[in-house]
């Protein structure tokens, strides 16, 4: 397999919002037509919503499109399975039900490599550099990372275990410790596990990380605050956070780091609100996904289950790429007084205090009143009535309760919610 070329330009980073558009529109028809003539579902769902053999001239034809759900996937089974196969299967976690399968193509492999050596670039990753990586089982998208920093002209390297939990924390410290990695890709539960492996064992977090001069964290959104406390912790001069979806949503933050650009060659992104409309800028809704590769599973006007917002406004980098948070799935996610608090909400109002910045926070579910924001906090109660008044006043929520964990032993999970019954040993 041919190493990508290394990127001296990229185009895309220069182009204007209307050609971005136009390509865009381009390669959404390509991504139909594939679409329509590999998948039977596609076929079927086009055909129940009277478009027939569609043609997409304008992202104006493409809001025609009925949205797809993860369920009407799942339910047609392998008539959705057979749409897009592939040598390489991913699926997804499963954290809201039964995985999806997805298939990846060598021609998806190497269009997702550009945007991953962009984001990469972006991060402060430079030729003749050691990369620490993801394992590339991880997540579809952590497939595409050796690739892209091969491509760049660094050294892939990898560690033995899985980022689930802390049980494979001292298996990265060796390969930190043996590799001397410039650059790390990783998650912020892994990593905040990592650093309690430290505080537990008298090591200083410093020491792994001393040849480390930029980090990139995906999995889970990175708050201000826990960004700055990771830097000043682990004195890494530089984390970044990227953002995506097993489907192929794709975002990376810029040097400016004000919110994730878009990786706009690959993905074509919505942000709908409950009547399938756009919303504004700034609002969230659902985050609805079209792939724009003709290659591996077609995704098409998917709905991510995402909560999602763009960003408004230019950013300082000058890019046109829009901008966008997602700020995490309905099972990260708890409805109270008929708002929707994702874990992301709560972490960023807790992360800005110096004594609960990257404690394991959990929302409680099930606790039968609809207009009280139950939370779970790890370690001894800290300031208690002050978290609550912030809690209530930034999330706009009528009451706060928390419950702290004291000694029990939690980890950081990518879920972040728990029932009522399960905070109670039940
Ligand atoms: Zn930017």
């Amino acid at each position: 397999m041919a190493a990508p070329a290394r990127e001296a330009s990229d185009p895309l980073e220069s182009w204007s919002e209307g050609r971005i558009r136009s390509w865009q529109a381009e390669r959404i028809n390509e991504v139909v037509q594939y679409a329509h003539e590999r998948s039977a579902f596609y076929r079927r769902i086009w055909a129940d919503h009277d478009v027939g053999s569609p043609e997409v001239r304008s992202l104006e034809d493409l809001r025609r499109l009925p949205i797809v759900k993860k369920q009407d996937l799942l339910t047609a089974g392998e008539v959705w399975l057979r749409s897009g196969e592939g040598p390489v299967g991913f699926s997804t976690r499963g954290t809201s039900g039964e995985p999806l399968i997805l298939w990846l193509s060598p021609a998806e492999k190497d269009a997702y490599v550009i945007p991953t050596a962009r984001g990469f670039r972006w991060a402060g990753l430079r030729p003749d550099t050691t990369a620490l990586l993801l394992s590339p089982g991880w997540h579809r998208l952590a497939a595409m990372e050796g690739h892209a920093a091969a491509g760049l002209g660094a050294r892939p390297t990898y560690f033995w275990g899985s980022l689930g939990g802390s049980e494979h924390v001292d298996s990265f410290l060796d390969a930190m410790e043996e590799t001397r990695p410039q650059f790390v890709t990783s998650t912020p539960p892994f990593i905040l596990a990592a650093l309690r492996r430290c505080e537990e064992t008298g090591r200083d977090p410093r020491d792994p990380f001393r040849h480390t001069e930029a980090m990139l964290l995906v999995g889970l959104p990175l708050t201000p605050g826990l960004r700055d406390f990771l830097q000043a912790r682990l004195e890494v001069p530089r984390i970044s956070e990227r953002g995506g979806t097993q489907e192929g949503a794709a975002l990376d933050e810029c040097e400016a780091q004000l919110e994730p650009h878009v990786h706009a060659d690959v993905c074509y992104l919505e942000v709908l609100d409950e009547r399938g409309e756009a919303v504004a800028p700034g609002s969230r809704g659902r985050l609805v996904l079209t792939k724009l590769v003709p290659g591996g599973s077609p995704f098409v006007r998917y709905d991510t289950e995402d909560v999602a917002a763009f960003f408004p406004g230019d950013c300082r980098c000058g890019r046109v790429l829009p901008r966008l948070r997602i700020f995490g799935r309905p099972e990260s996610s708890v409805v109270v007084d008929g708002r929707t608090i994702t874990a992301y909400d709560v972490r960023r109002c807790l992360d800005e205090d110096a004594d609960l910045v990257g404690r394991v926070t959990l929302l409680v579910r099930g606790s039968g009143h609809p207009g009280i924001l139950r939370i779970a906090v790890e370690g001894r109660p800290f300031a208690e009535a002050a978290l609550k008044e912030t809690l209530c006043e930034r999330l706009g929520v009528p009451q706060a309760e928390v419950t702290w964990l004291g000694d029990a032993r939690v980890t950081w999970g990518f879920r972040q919610v728990i029932e009522v019954s399960q905070l109670h040993g039940g």
